[in-house]
Protein backbone atom coordinates (compact mmCIF):
# COMPACT_ATOMS: atom_id res chain seq x y z
CA UNK A 1 0.00 0.00 0.00
CA UNK A 2 1.31 3.46 -1.25
CA UNK A 3 0.92 6.57 0.91
CA UNK A 4 0.86 8.55 -3.06
CA UNK A 5 1.15 7.75 -6.39
CA UNK A 6 1.94 9.61 -9.07
CA UNK A 7 1.25 9.39 -12.78
CA UNK A 8 3.47 11.22 -14.85
CA UNK A 9 7.16 11.67 -14.79
CA UNK A 10 7.06 15.47 -16.87
CA UNK A 11 7.25 18.64 -14.37
CA UNK A 12 4.46 18.58 -12.61
CA UNK A 13 5.03 14.78 -11.55
CA UNK A 14 8.56 15.19 -10.75
CA UNK A 15 8.11 18.34 -8.71
CA UNK A 16 4.73 16.07 -6.92
CA UNK A 17 7.43 13.82 -6.04
CA UNK A 18 10.25 16.20 -4.80
CA UNK A 19 7.86 17.53 -2.42
CA UNK A 20 5.85 14.60 -1.14
CA UNK A 21 9.23 12.59 -0.89
CA UNK A 22 10.62 15.47 1.23
CA UNK A 23 7.14 15.09 3.14
CA UNK A 24 8.69 11.13 4.18
CA UNK A 25 5.70 10.10 2.11
CA UNK A 26 7.82 8.01 0.05
CA UNK A 27 6.16 8.48 -3.31
CA UNK A 28 6.17 6.30 -6.49
CA UNK A 29 5.78 7.58 -9.74
CA UNK A 30 4.76 6.20 -13.02
CA UNK A 31 6.90 7.47 -15.60
CA UNK A 32 4.41 6.39 -18.50
CA UNK A 33 5.03 5.82 -22.29
CA UNK A 34 7.44 9.39 -22.33
CA UNK A 35 9.54 9.44 -19.41
CA UNK A 36 10.77 13.40 -18.55
CA UNK A 37 6.94 14.19 -19.96
CA UNK A 38 7.24 16.98 -23.09
CA UNK A 39 10.50 18.77 -22.08
CA UNK A 40 12.11 15.82 -22.82
CA UNK A 41 11.19 16.11 -26.78
CA UNK A 42 12.56 19.81 -26.69
CA UNK A 43 16.11 21.49 -26.62
CA UNK A 44 16.95 24.75 -25.21
CA UNK A 45 14.32 26.28 -22.57
CA UNK A 46 15.17 29.35 -22.14
CA UNK A 47 12.23 30.75 -19.73
CA UNK A 48 12.71 28.30 -16.72
CA UNK A 49 13.71 30.52 -14.04
CA UNK A 50 17.30 29.89 -12.40
CA UNK A 51 18.99 29.03 -15.26
CA UNK A 52 20.37 32.40 -16.91
CA UNK A 53 22.20 30.60 -20.15
CA UNK A 54 19.35 28.46 -20.22
CA UNK A 55 18.66 24.31 -20.24
CA UNK A 56 18.24 21.41 -22.35
CA UNK A 57 14.85 20.21 -21.66
CA UNK A 58 15.68 16.47 -21.39
CA UNK A 59 18.50 17.79 -18.64
CA UNK A 60 15.97 19.94 -16.64
CA UNK A 61 13.65 16.78 -15.93
CA UNK A 62 16.34 14.21 -15.38
CA UNK A 63 18.00 16.70 -12.88
CA UNK A 64 14.16 17.35 -11.31
CA UNK A 65 13.95 13.34 -11.07
CA UNK A 66 17.50 13.02 -9.32
CA UNK A 67 16.23 15.94 -6.72
CA UNK A 68 13.07 13.78 -6.05
CA UNK A 69 15.48 10.04 -5.85
CA UNK A 70 17.24 11.96 -3.28
CA UNK A 71 14.78 12.57 -1.63
CA UNK A 72 13.66 8.75 -1.25
CA UNK A 73 11.08 9.37 -4.63
CA UNK A 74 10.97 5.85 -6.24
CA UNK A 75 10.39 5.57 -10.25
CA UNK A 76 8.50 2.63 -12.08
CA UNK A 77 9.16 2.84 -15.94
CA UNK A 78 5.40 1.61 -17.06
CA UNK A 79 1.98 2.85 -17.70
CA UNK A 80 -1.27 2.68 -16.32
CA UNK A 81 -3.53 1.15 -18.20
CA UNK A 82 -6.41 0.83 -15.88
CA UNK A 83 -7.75 2.40 -12.46
CA UNK A 84 -10.61 1.55 -9.95
CA UNK A 85 -11.50 4.95 -8.09
CA UNK A 86 -14.53 4.35 -6.93
CA UNK A 87 -13.38 3.26 -3.49
CA UNK A 88 -10.30 3.64 -0.91
CA UNK A 89 -7.52 2.28 -1.28
CA UNK A 90 -7.53 3.44 -5.26
CA UNK A 91 -6.61 0.81 -7.34
CA UNK A 92 -4.13 1.38 -10.33
CA UNK A 93 -3.17 -1.17 -13.23
CA UNK A 94 0.40 -1.00 -14.48
CA UNK A 95 0.53 -2.87 -17.29
CA UNK A 96 -1.09 -6.12 -15.94
CA UNK A 97 -0.26 -5.60 -12.29
CA UNK A 98 -2.90 -4.00 -10.18
CA UNK A 99 -1.26 -1.86 -7.10
CA UNK A 100 -3.05 0.07 -3.87
CA UNK A 101 -2.67 4.02 -3.13
CA UNK A 102 -4.18 6.20 -0.63
CA UNK A 103 -3.69 9.18 -2.51
CA UNK A 104 -2.79 9.63 -6.32
CA UNK A 105 -1.34 12.84 -8.07
CA UNK A 106 -2.72 12.66 -12.03
CA UNK A 107 0.12 14.65 -13.66
CA UNK A 108 0.03 12.79 -17.38
CA UNK A 109 -0.23 15.91 -19.10
CA UNK A 110 -1.50 16.83 -22.65
CA UNK A 111 0.21 15.65 -25.78
CA UNK A 112 0.25 17.86 -28.62
CA UNK A 113 -0.95 17.10 -32.34
CA UNK A 114 1.45 16.38 -34.90
CA UNK A 115 0.40 16.01 -38.37
CA UNK A 116 2.32 12.84 -38.52
CA UNK A 117 4.96 13.80 -41.31
CA UNK A 118 7.97 11.55 -41.67
CA UNK A 119 10.43 14.17 -40.83
CA UNK A 120 8.58 16.14 -38.07
CA UNK A 121 9.63 14.23 -35.25
CA UNK A 122 12.99 13.94 -36.08
CA UNK A 123 13.34 17.78 -36.16
CA UNK A 124 11.46 18.64 -32.90
CA UNK A 125 13.32 20.97 -31.05
CA UNK A 126 15.76 21.71 -34.54
CA UNK A 127 12.79 24.33 -35.65
CA UNK A 128 9.52 22.15 -35.76
CA UNK A 129 7.51 22.91 -32.37
CA UNK A 130 4.39 22.40 -30.66
CA UNK A 131 4.80 25.92 -28.23
CA UNK A 132 4.75 29.05 -29.34
CA UNK A 133 5.25 30.92 -26.28
CA UNK A 134 8.01 28.55 -25.25
CA UNK A 135 9.75 28.89 -29.13
CA UNK A 136 9.07 32.05 -30.56
CA UNK A 137 11.64 33.52 -29.30
CA UNK A 138 14.29 31.74 -31.20
CA UNK A 139 13.00 32.77 -34.74
CA UNK A 140 13.98 36.84 -34.80
CA UNK A 141 13.78 38.16 -38.15
CA UNK A 142 13.25 34.24 -39.60
CA UNK A 143 10.15 32.95 -41.59
CA UNK A 144 7.88 31.57 -39.67
CA UNK A 145 4.69 28.83 -40.47
CA UNK A 146 2.11 28.26 -38.39
CA UNK A 147 -0.50 25.14 -38.87
CA UNK A 148 -3.93 25.44 -38.26
CA UNK A 149 -7.46 26.91 -38.27
CA UNK A 150 -9.19 27.18 -34.96
CA UNK A 151 -8.47 29.50 -32.04
CA UNK A 152 -4.86 28.71 -30.91
CA UNK A 153 -3.29 28.88 -34.54
CA UNK A 154 -4.99 32.45 -35.03
CA UNK A 155 -3.59 33.16 -31.62
CA UNK A 156 0.02 31.83 -32.23
CA UNK A 157 0.34 33.32 -35.66
CA UNK A 158 -0.30 36.65 -34.01
CA UNK A 159 2.08 35.81 -30.74
CA UNK A 160 4.52 34.64 -33.41
CA UNK A 161 4.34 37.60 -36.02
CA UNK A 162 6.07 39.67 -33.02
CA UNK A 163 9.18 37.65 -34.04
CA UNK A 164 9.08 36.47 -37.03
CA UNK A 165 10.13 38.50 -41.07
CA UNK A 166 7.19 36.89 -41.91
CA UNK A 167 4.43 34.49 -40.38
CA UNK A 168 2.49 31.63 -42.61
CA UNK A 169 -0.72 30.60 -41.31
CA UNK A 170 -1.18 26.98 -43.39
CA UNK A 171 -4.88 25.35 -43.24
CA UNK A 172 -6.37 22.23 -45.02
CA UNK A 173 -9.72 24.08 -45.60
CA UNK A 174 -11.13 27.26 -47.27
CA UNK A 175 -13.38 27.48 -43.61
CA UNK A 176 -11.81 28.39 -39.91
CA UNK A 177 -12.98 26.87 -36.88
CA UNK A 178 -11.68 29.98 -35.38
CA UNK A 179 -14.09 32.72 -34.02
CA UNK A 180 -14.46 35.60 -36.17
CA UNK A 181 -12.90 38.43 -34.04
CA UNK A 182 -9.43 35.56 -33.56
CA UNK A 183 -9.79 35.39 -37.15
CA UNK A 184 -10.38 38.91 -38.51
CA UNK A 185 -7.14 39.90 -35.61
CA UNK A 186 -4.99 36.92 -37.71
CA UNK A 187 -6.90 38.99 -41.17
CA UNK A 188 -5.57 42.09 -40.47
CA UNK A 189 -2.28 41.44 -39.05
CA UNK A 190 -0.11 42.83 -42.46
CA UNK A 191 2.93 40.44 -40.87
CA UNK A 192 0.39 37.18 -41.35
CA UNK A 193 -0.28 35.72 -44.55
CA UNK A 194 -3.03 32.88 -45.19
CA UNK A 195 -2.77 29.46 -47.08
CA UNK A 196 -5.64 27.72 -47.55
CA UNK A 197 -6.88 24.81 -48.63
CA UNK A 198 -3.07 23.32 -48.37
CA UNK A 199 -1.35 21.21 -46.71
CA UNK A 200 2.13 19.95 -45.32
CA UNK A 201 3.60 16.54 -47.42
CA UNK A 202 6.70 16.88 -45.24
CA UNK A 203 9.40 19.04 -43.69
CA UNK A 204 13.27 19.76 -44.44
CA UNK A 205 16.26 19.29 -43.75
CA UNK A 206 17.09 16.05 -41.58
CA UNK A 207 20.65 15.83 -42.88
CA UNK A 208 21.24 19.46 -41.39
CA UNK A 209 19.29 18.78 -38.04
CA UNK A 210 17.64 21.78 -38.90
CA UNK A 211 14.42 23.29 -40.39
CA UNK A 212 14.66 24.60 -43.86
CA UNK A 213 11.31 24.47 -45.51
CA UNK A 214 8.13 22.61 -46.13
CA UNK A 215 6.79 20.56 -49.14
CA UNK A 216 3.26 21.92 -49.27
CA UNK A 217 0.19 21.22 -51.75
CA UNK A 218 -3.19 23.05 -53.04
CA UNK A 219 -5.98 20.33 -52.20
CA UNK A 220 -7.89 21.63 -54.83
CA UNK A 221 -5.59 21.93 -57.71
CA UNK A 222 -2.76 19.24 -56.90
CA UNK A 223 -0.27 21.61 -57.29
CA UNK A 224 2.56 21.02 -55.01
CA UNK A 225 5.70 23.44 -54.01
CA UNK A 226 7.92 23.73 -51.63
CA UNK A 227 8.71 27.14 -49.15
CA UNK A 228 11.33 27.88 -47.53
CA UNK A 229 10.26 28.24 -43.49
CA UNK A 230 12.81 28.62 -40.68
CA UNK A 231 10.34 27.67 -37.77
CA UNK A 232 7.59 25.05 -38.14
CA UNK A 233 4.72 25.56 -35.43
CA UNK A 234 1.72 23.16 -34.93
CA UNK A 235 -1.59 24.57 -33.40
CA UNK A 236 -3.54 22.11 -33.93
CA UNK A 237 -4.50 21.32 -30.64
CA UNK A 238 -3.45 18.95 -27.60
CA UNK A 239 -4.96 15.31 -26.51
CA UNK A 240 -5.19 15.24 -22.87
CA UNK A 241 -3.84 11.83 -21.28
CA UNK A 242 -7.01 10.98 -19.14
CA UNK A 243 -8.59 8.40 -20.90
CA UNK A 244 -7.54 5.53 -18.24
CA UNK A 245 -9.70 7.98 -15.87
CA UNK A 246 -12.89 8.42 -17.92
CA UNK A 247 -16.24 8.23 -16.15
CA UNK A 248 -14.32 8.61 -12.95
CA UNK A 249 -12.74 11.90 -13.15
CA UNK A 250 -14.71 14.46 -13.86
CA UNK A 251 -13.14 15.73 -16.96
CA UNK A 252 -14.61 18.25 -20.08
CA UNK A 253 -15.60 17.70 -23.51
CA UNK A 254 -11.99 17.21 -24.33
CA UNK A 255 -10.90 15.60 -21.70
CA UNK A 256 -9.29 18.01 -19.45
CA UNK A 257 -9.63 17.32 -15.89
CA UNK A 258 -11.96 19.46 -14.12
CA UNK A 259 -10.56 21.09 -10.62
CA UNK A 260 -12.51 21.63 -8.23
CA UNK A 261 -10.46 24.11 -6.47
CA UNK A 262 -6.83 24.41 -5.67
CA UNK A 263 -5.92 20.83 -6.76
CA UNK A 264 -9.17 18.66 -5.95
CA UNK A 265 -10.59 16.91 -8.27
CA UNK A 266 -13.93 15.54 -7.73
CA UNK A 267 -12.90 12.02 -5.85
CA UNK A 268 -11.33 13.11 -3.02
CA UNK A 269 -7.70 11.79 -2.56
CA UNK A 270 -6.79 12.45 -6.02
CA UNK A 271 -5.34 15.53 -7.25
CA UNK A 272 -4.02 17.13 -10.72
CA UNK A 273 -1.06 18.60 -11.33
CA UNK A 274 0.09 20.34 -14.80
CA UNK A 275 -1.46 20.11 -18.54
CA UNK A 276 -3.80 17.39 -17.71
CA UNK A 277 -5.75 20.24 -16.00
CA UNK A 278 -4.31 23.43 -17.43
CA UNK A 279 -5.61 24.05 -21.07
CA UNK A 280 -4.48 28.02 -21.05
CA UNK A 281 -0.84 27.95 -19.60
CA UNK A 282 1.12 24.59 -20.82
CA UNK A 283 4.24 26.06 -19.68
CA UNK A 284 7.14 24.19 -17.44
CA UNK A 285 7.10 26.48 -14.48
CA UNK A 286 3.33 26.42 -14.40
CA UNK A 287 3.18 22.66 -14.39
CA UNK A 288 5.89 22.49 -11.63
CA UNK A 289 3.87 25.20 -9.54
CA UNK A 290 1.12 22.82 -9.82
CA UNK A 291 2.81 19.86 -8.79
CA UNK A 292 3.99 21.26 -5.66
CA UNK A 293 0.55 22.29 -5.08
CA UNK A 294 -0.96 19.10 -5.84
CA UNK A 295 1.65 17.27 -3.22
CA UNK A 296 1.02 19.54 -0.20
CA UNK A 297 -2.95 19.04 -1.07
CA UNK A 298 -1.85 15.12 -0.63
CA UNK A 299 0.50 15.38 2.32
CA UNK A 300 -2.30 17.45 3.96
CA UNK A 301 -5.34 14.74 3.03
CA UNK A 302 -3.62 12.31 4.16
CA UNK A 303 -2.31 13.85 7.87
CA UNK A 304 -6.08 14.38 8.53
CA UNK A 305 -6.77 10.83 7.79
CA UNK A 306 -4.26 9.80 10.34
CA UNK A 307 -1.78 8.35 7.91
C1 LIG B 1 8.45 20.65 -28.11
C2 LIG B 1 8.04 21.33 -26.83
C3 LIG B 1 8.82 22.36 -26.33
C4 LIG B 1 8.45 22.98 -25.14
N1 LIG B 1 9.25 23.98 -24.67
C5 LIG B 1 8.93 24.58 -23.50
C6 LIG B 1 9.73 25.63 -22.97
O1 LIG B 1 10.73 26.04 -23.58
N2 LIG B 1 9.36 26.19 -21.80
C7 LIG B 1 8.23 25.81 -21.11
O2 LIG B 1 7.96 26.34 -20.04
N3 LIG B 1 7.44 24.82 -21.59
C8 LIG B 1 7.77 24.20 -22.76
N4 LIG B 1 6.94 23.23 -23.28
C9 LIG B 1 5.72 22.88 -22.54
C10 LIG B 1 6.06 21.98 -21.36
O3 LIG B 1 6.86 20.92 -21.82
C11 LIG B 1 4.79 21.45 -20.71
O4 LIG B 1 3.98 22.51 -20.30
C12 LIG B 1 5.13 20.59 -19.49
O5 LIG B 1 5.98 19.54 -19.88
C13 LIG B 1 3.88 20.03 -18.84
O6 LIG B 1 4.29 19.20 -17.80
P1 LIG B 1 3.37 18.03 -17.23
O7 LIG B 1 4.20 17.37 -16.19
O8 LIG B 1 2.06 18.58 -16.86
O9 LIG B 1 3.09 17.05 -18.45
P2 LIG B 1 4.06 16.30 -19.46
O10 LIG B 1 5.38 16.93 -19.56
O11 LIG B 1 3.25 16.13 -20.70
O12 LIG B 1 4.26 14.87 -18.78
C14 LIG B 1 3.23 13.92 -18.75
C15 LIG B 1 3.77 12.63 -18.19
O13 LIG B 1 2.69 11.72 -17.97
C16 LIG B 1 3.05 10.45 -18.42
N5 LIG B 1 1.83 9.69 -18.72
C17 LIG B 1 0.83 9.99 -19.58
N6 LIG B 1 -0.10 9.01 -19.58
C18 LIG B 1 0.30 8.09 -18.67
C19 LIG B 1 -0.21 6.85 -18.22
N7 LIG B 1 -1.38 6.33 -18.67
N8 LIG B 1 0.50 6.14 -17.30
C20 LIG B 1 1.66 6.63 -16.81
N9 LIG B 1 2.20 7.81 -17.20
C21 LIG B 1 1.53 8.51 -18.13
C22 LIG B 1 3.95 10.71 -19.62
O14 LIG B 1 4.78 9.58 -19.87
C23 LIG B 1 4.76 11.90 -19.09
O15 LIG B 1 5.84 11.45 -18.33
C24 LIG B 1 7.29 22.58 -24.44
C25 LIG B 1 6.51 21.53 -24.96
C26 LIG B 1 6.87 20.90 -26.13
C27 LIG B 1 6.04 19.77 -26.67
Amino acid sequence: MRNVVIIGSGCAGNTAAIYTARANLKPLVISGHEAGGQLSLTTLVENFPGFPEGINGPELVENMKKQAQNFGAEYLAGNVVDTDLSKRPFRLNIEGEWIETRTLIVASGASARWLGLENEQKLIGHGVSSCATCDGFFYRGRKIMVIGGGDSAMEEANFLSRFGSEVTLVHRREEFRASKIMLDRARNNPKVKFLTNTMVEDVFDVSQNLVTGVRLRNVKTNEAWDQEVDGFFLAIGHIPNTKVFKGQIEADAEGYIISKGGARTNIAGVFHAGDVQDRVYRQAITAAGAGCMAAIEAERFLEAEGH
